[in-house]
């Protein structure tokens, strides 16, 4: 099989010269990847007709195959993405005013067992690729027309990305760069369970990117049930990982707190949250819960969502209420490739 170039990026280089080709040839092939949305090696018009032969004999251009696209009317369009070896992932295009955000995924399933949560219902299968987290980004923005430009990431597809950093943080290397998609790491952001050893790793090597970490109970005694890795890590060791990382990046922290009915979205819950994150520089994100067909978890109502906001708010706590895009169409994650699973 031949390999994926985006995997080989770095090699590229090497690669060229053993063509006997100028160095700025490697320039040119990353321009039509990102820039230019090149389909096949043979568009590449301005590369001598040998080098786009030697490129498509050594390398192939996308290693995934969409299986599924699927469109909503507010303009989420979500993919379900077919790997080389069978894996499926999802990913999602959201559209809001001029943001052109997308949603990606890190690893096929999850270990972090999050009860509520259908990425990790089946376990994990593996770790993505460079390439594959790549491929999906190219996936979503040949989505655009031709005059519109992604905007923004959220690691916030199938897996835990701080459990597959590296390969994470090279793909958002080439996210952010200049001659890859462009996009400013203040505009990316990466979505943990929260792995404190994970958060100092990033905080040492690359921080500037925002972290969301998905908090989802005010204490360890709630936290342990809905989020079991908790059980090995606490809520005061992560909220000490987290406040390192903004000591470091200077970037504002998010909270995730995904509400659920009669389980963490009762007011003392509201209280507890208040006082655990008072006096911190950090935004909190609530997120009614979208019902996952087999789990038992319900949405709040809407007076209870109002009730819990307004505690927050009035403890000065800054909180920003999700909208929902693309229930119709299973947008959160990993639904739609347990669908397809289970059809299969
Ligand atoms: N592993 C990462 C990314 C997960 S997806 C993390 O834990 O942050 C991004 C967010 O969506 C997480 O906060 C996750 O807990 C939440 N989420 C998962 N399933 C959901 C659902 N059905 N409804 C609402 N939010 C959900």
């Amino acid at each position: 099989m031949r390999t994926p170039i985006i995997d080989q990026l770095d090699e590229l280089s090497n690669w060229v010269r053993q063509q006997g080709q100028p160095a700025f040839r490697v320039r040119q092939i990353i321009k039509w990847i990102f820039e230019n949305r090149a389909q096949s090696f043979e568009e590449m018009t301005d590369l001598p007709q040998s080098l786009r032969t030697a490129l498509a004999e050594q390398y192939s251009l996308f290693s995934v195959r969409i299986e599924k696209h699927d469109q909503a009317q507010d303009g989420t369009e979500k993919l379900l993405v077919q790997l080389p070896d069978g894996g499926l992932v999802e990913c999602v295009l959201l559209r809001d005013g001029d943001r052109r955000s997308i949603c990606v995924s890190s690893q096929v399933g999850c270990a972090m067992g999050c009860v509520f949560c259908a990425s990790g219902l089946d376990g994990i299968m593996r770790n993505l690729t460079t390439g594959e987290i790549l491929e999906q980004m190219l996936c979503l923005q040949r989505l655009l027309p031709a005059d519109e430009r992604l905007s923004h990431i959220v690691m916030m597809g199938m897996g835990e990305p701080l459990a597959n950093l590296d390969n994470v943080v090279l793909a958002l290397h080439w996210a952010s760069a200049e001659n890859g998609l462009g996009i400013s790491p203040r505009r990316i952001t990466i979505s943990t369970v929260g792995l404190p050893p994970a958060i100092e790793k990033l905080a040492e090597t690359d921080s500037r990117f925002h972290l969301a970490i998905s908090l989802h109970a005010p204490n360890d005694d709630l936290r342990n049930e809905l989020v079991p890795v908790n059980r090995n890590i606490g809520i005061q060791p992560l909220l000490q990982a987290a406040d390192h990382y903004f000591d470091v990046s200077g970037r504002k922290l998010t909270f995730e707190y995904v509400l659920l009915a009669d389980i963490n979205d009762q007011p003392e819950h509201a209280h507890e949250l208040a006082s655990i994150l008072q006096g911190r520089t950090a935004i909190l994100n609530v997120i009614p819960y979208n019902p996952v067909q087999g789990l038992p978890y319900r949405t709040p109502s809407s007076q209870a969502i109002a009730q819990f906001r307004e505690i927050l708010q009035s403890a000065n706590i800054v909180v920003k209420f999700r909208q929902r895009k693309g229930d119709k169409i299973n947008a959160a994650c990993g639904q739609l490739r347990r669908q397809k699973v289970q059809q299969l």
